[in-house]
């Protein structure tokens, strides 16, 4: 029996247990993928999980909002991804060794390709809204391609040390950070060939706000997507596609990350159409 499962806080919202479910279903394992959230208060049990982890009652765990940093500590290797990035989504035990992963940005980057948008067959120039933590896997799925990103931030003070970490890795691509106001300004400079928005902006309870104003004109032939995934057409995307452009949410991308990780974990590679169509045809729980 394989256990997998998520920890983080807060989690109950989760779809993982329910993507992961269907993954092992579709592979032929007998599994589960439980629940572990651990209050920012009860910090200190985070050692105790990462001891199950070494001690094998825990073959695969998934990491998220506010641990992707701190269970770092705990591991013996980091996957060159997960070290570019400074954040971990998925680890592992094997061979004797824990191991921090990053899917984030592979899950984004693949995702993107589902969209058309290959960053690896031509670099480009993005605009991107954000530099939490989701950000940073999208800065390095870029600046791994050799893409160059014009990065907006309501707090650009704060947000330097991410681009510093970032620019300090010696990747091809180029970051720069701007402040909200220099986003018509930097429009007219360049040629942008994809928008990526990693603020909670379009979700609950912010459903009505976009990172994009109203103002601003799109730029010609881009491709829009919106890192949310609920509601499915986020007020983003019904700005884009009302200018005649391509939008996504980010759907593809928790699942092309989640995949990933299981992939990692079990060597099994998950058909994406066979399951895509599972997913259809599965009845899922708010
Ligand atoms: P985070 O670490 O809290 O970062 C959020 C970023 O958005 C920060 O740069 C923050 O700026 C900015 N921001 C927050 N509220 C804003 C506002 N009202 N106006 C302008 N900027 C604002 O969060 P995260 O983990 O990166 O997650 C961000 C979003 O991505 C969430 O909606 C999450 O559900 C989604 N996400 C999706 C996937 C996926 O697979 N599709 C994966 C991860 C995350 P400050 O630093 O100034 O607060």
């Amino acid at each position: 029996m394989i256990t997998f499962g998520l920890l983080g806080w807060p989690i109950t919202h989760s779809r993982s247990p329910q993507i992961h479910s269907l993954a092992l279903k579709l592979a032929g394992l007998q599994g589960a993928y439980e629940l572990f959230p651990i209050e920012p208060e009860r910090k200190a049990e985070l050692a105790a999980m990462m001891k199950k982890v070494r001690e094998g009652q825990i073959t695969g765990l998934n990491v998220t909002i506010p641990y992707k940093q701190e269970v770092m500590p705990f591991l013996d290797a980091l996957s060159p991804n997960a070290k570019n990035i400074g954040a971990v989504n998925t680890i592992t035990f094997k061979n004797g060794k824990v191991t921090g992963h990053n899917t984030d940005a592979p899950g984004f980057e693949a995702d993107l390709a589902n969209n058309g948008l290959e960053l690896s067959y031509k670099p480009g120039e993005a605009v991107v809204f954000g530099a939490g933590g989701a950000a940073r896997a999208v800065f390095y799925a870029f600046l791994n391609n050799g893409w160059q990103i014009h990065a907006f931030v309501r707090n650009v003070e704060k947000s330097k040390q991410v681009v510093a970490d970032l620019r300090g890795k010696g990747l091809p691509g180029g970051i720069k950070l701007y402040g909200l106001a220099d986003l018509s300004h930097t429009l007219k400079r360049n040629k942008i060939d994809v928008i990526v928005d990693t603020t909670p902006l379009g979700m609950a309870p912010h459903i009505d706000s976009s990172s994009w104003p109203s103002n601003v004109k799109f730029p010609g032939n881009c491709l829009v997507y919106d890192l949310v995934y609920n509601p499915e057409n986020t007020l983003l995307m019904k700005q884009a596609t009302a200018a005649g452009l391509r939008a996504s949410n980010g759907w593809g991308m928790l699942v092309e990350q989640a995949l990933l990780s299981f992939e990692i974990w079990t060597n099994v590679k998950i058909n994406r159409a066979d399951f895509n169509a599972a997913w259809q045809h599965t009845t899922h729980t708010p």
